[in-house]
């Protein structure tokens, strides 16, 4: 009987262990299914654990988990009794079972303690009857573990119970190194799309600052008008679609009669009210595609197209008609007068230039016959005085070496040291005393002579660097080279040609202005590459005046810009301004270019663009041009 019962029990024991390994392998068999086709790690981490502690009986069951910087580990999820205050929390490696595993790439459980030295032996004895701990090891690196705690029902945990958890491990630790794999694949795109994101907003900063700086610099800041720059782009466009059907187009210079005394009268505050309001009645009449821009201090320009010369004569008088009514200015009434000169495509010339040159040359006739308006006849180019004058002056001033240049310091904000000096070309007339390069270079250009000009003044400022450095000055000089004077064919020879060696070429700065980008790229950026593996530095003049797109200049060689005045004269009291500099100040540190500030005039000024980081100041407060002697004294003060 008692055989039989035993025999019973074994039948019994034998059937129970049967089912429990069956439901085991099915447990294993189950987990390995559902993790095997997840990718979400927090999921992969919940199947194990809750599979885990079914599968060893424990009361606890948690995964630590190696941290990136293999320095400590994090227990990263966990399942049963007070897992809660646990998950989450990292400890260094070598603390705990958990370092021991990782040390010993074996798995713990009570049994280890055997195998121990016996210092060893006592310092884990307390940890190890409650605990069974077996590492996950991926494919490559040993990614942590997992640790069942405390067998139920104050049970030990047994070898079957390791060799199982085991077994489990093997199978999961896989899907948990795909899924921490892939967890880390988000984490480095989220990082990559914020990065995007970043790049993003600061690309459409740069694009907005460059916006601000082309609106400001495009557009005139008193009247709003188009200005020069703006009015070539747009009558070169306008031509070039225009004239494909071959129309008829209108090109007046508008220009205030008096202006210079009106200002000298009622001060420059009234006589910029007059300008505003003299343009907007203009403004107030335009028909589509006409165009009104400001040229100068009280000139403006009225393109017309698709017009005749009687739609042309018709539109004239209406301007008058406009501007006839007076000016209220301190409750008195003032008559504005204006005049015109006009000239017409193709009749007067078939490009911009010989337009307004015309259209100029009409305008003085008009002024000189006080007949309101004239229009250009092809007749008057050849005929008019005082352009015969001035070429025969200009001829004379050569041959009498009348030219002769000035120079002004830029000085190293930081260092008040000065590093170079600005070469400005004078010309002293036998009659008209001190012409102003402003009035000279034009006409030197418009003679075709300004490559022969621009010449001499290389070999001028050689000679000056040869005897500033005699005295043992180490200062630089700037010239500026005119664009024509750039796209000379012969440009580069002539300069060698005029340059004994390296050594002076180091000195020399060439200042080109912005303009000259709108021209054959390819061309600009071979002579430029050449000139700089002479020597001679670069430096973009007037920035910020003309198409000051600062994604052209990045492929320049250039090493400097300059800030037109223009920006730096009103910093301190025009907010849009300082934003402009400012900006204008980074992003070309961006660029790698140092920053010149043109035309500071207070001591004021010159603080804010230290604050600023700009580079290099130049303007009166530091000095006027001077002649070469001059400046020679100046440097010994
Ligand atoms: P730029 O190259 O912009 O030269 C700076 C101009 O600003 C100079 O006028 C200079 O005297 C003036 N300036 C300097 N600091 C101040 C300041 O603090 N306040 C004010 N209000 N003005 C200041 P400048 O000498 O009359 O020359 C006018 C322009 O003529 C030059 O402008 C440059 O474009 C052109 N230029 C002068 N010399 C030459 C030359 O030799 N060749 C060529 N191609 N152009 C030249
Ligand atoms: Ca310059
Ligand atoms: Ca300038």
């Amino acid at each position: 009987m008692a055989q039989e019962n035993k025999n019973t029990s074994n039948i019994v024991d034998f059937k129970k262990e049967l089912r429990d390994r069956e439901s085991e392998i099915e447990l294993l068999q189950d987990t390995f299914r559902l993790v095997a086709s997840e990718l979400n790690l927090e999921k992969v981490f919940d199947i194990v654990a809750k599979r885990a502690i079914q599968l060893v009986g424990a009361e606890t069951l948690l995964i630590p988990i190696l941290d990136k910087n293999n320095e400590t580990y994090t227990y990263r999820a966990g399942a049963g009794k007070n897992t809660n205050e646990i998950i989450g929390e990292s400890l260094p490696l070598d603390f705990g079972v958990c370092g021991w595993v990782w040390k010993n790439k074996k798995p713990w459980w009570r049994g280890t303690l055997k195998e121990l030295d016996e210092k060893e032996h006592t310092q884990w004895e307390k940890e190890a009857g409650t605990l069974i701990l077996v590492p996950l090891q991926g494919r490559k690196d040993f990614l942590g573990g997992i640790a069942a705690i405390n067998k139920k029902n104050s049970l030990e945990f047994s070898r079957r119970d390791l060799n199982m958890l085991t077994l489990f491990a093997g199978i999961v630790s896989i899907a948990i190194e795909n899924a921490l794999a892939v967890k880390e694949l988000e984490k480095t795109q989220n990082s990559l799309i914020t990065h995007q994101h970043k790049l993003n907003i600061l690309n459409k900063q740069y694009s907005e600052s460059n916006k601000k700086i082309e609106q400001l610099s495009l557009y005139d800041s008193l009247t709003g008008l188009p200005n020069r720059t703006l009015l070539r782009d747009r009558i070169d466009r306008q031509l070039s679609i225009f004239t494909q059907n071959d129309e008829i187009i209108s090109l007046l210079i508008i220009d205030i009669d008096n202006f210079k005394s009106i200002n000298e009268a009622l001060g420059h505050d009234k006589g910029d009210q007059i300008l505003i309001e003299f343009c907007k009645r203009i403004k107030n009449h335009l028909k589509i595609n006409e165009t009104l821009s400001r040229l100068g201090s009280d000139e403006f320009i009225l393109f017309l197209p698709r017009t005749n010369l009687k739609k042309t004569i018709i539109r004239t008088n209406s301007i008058f008609n406009e501007l006839k009514a007076p000016y209220i200015i301190n409750n008195k009434e003032f008559n504005v007068n204006a005049s015109i000169g006009i000239s017409t495509y193709p009749e007067n010339g078939k490009d911009r230039k010989t337009l307004l040159r015309h259209a100029d040359i009409a305008l003085n006739i008009a002024k000189k016959r006080h007949s309101k308006y004239h229009i250009y006849n092809n007749r008057e180019d050849e005929t008019d005085e005082s352009q015969i004058n001035l070429s025969i002056d200009l001829n004379n001033a050569f041959n009498e070496n009348q030219f002769e240049l000035y120079y002004q310091p830029k000085i190293d904000i930081k260092s008040n040291s000065i590093v170079s000096a600005e070469a400005l070309g004078r010309w002293i007339h036998p009659e008209r005393g001190l012409i102003s390069p402003i009035i000279f270079i034009d006409a030197l250009e418009q003679y075709n002579l300004i490559d022969k000009y621009t010449y001499n003044i290389i070999e001028s400022a050689v000679n000056t660097i040869n005897q500033w450095s005699k005295d043992e000055h180490n200062i630089k000089i700037a010239i500026n080279i005119s664009t024509h004077t750039l796209m000379d064919p012969n440009f580069i020879n002539q300069v060698k040609k005029r340059i004994p060696d390296f050594s002076i070429s180091r000195k020399l700065i060439f200042e080109i202005t912005e303009s000259l980008f709108l021209s054959d790229h390819e061309y600009i950026f071979d002579t430029l590459t050449r000139l700089r593996s002479l020597g001679i530095e670069l430096s973009i003049d007037d920035f910020g005046t003309g198409y000051s797109s600062l994604s052209r200049l990045k492929r320049l060689p250039v090493n400097e810009l300059k800030i037109d005045q223009l920006f730096i004269r009103d910093m301190m009291t025009n907010f849009d301004d300082q934003i402009i500099v400012k900006s204008i100040i980074d992003l070309a540190h961006n660029l790698g270019l140092s920053v010149v500030a043109e035309g500071v005039e207070t001591q004021e000024i010159l603080e804010q663009l230290k604050e600023m980081g700009c580079d290099i100041a130049q303007g009166y407060l530091i000095a006027k041009p001077m002649p070469a002697m001059e400046f020679e004294v100046f440097l010994k003060n």
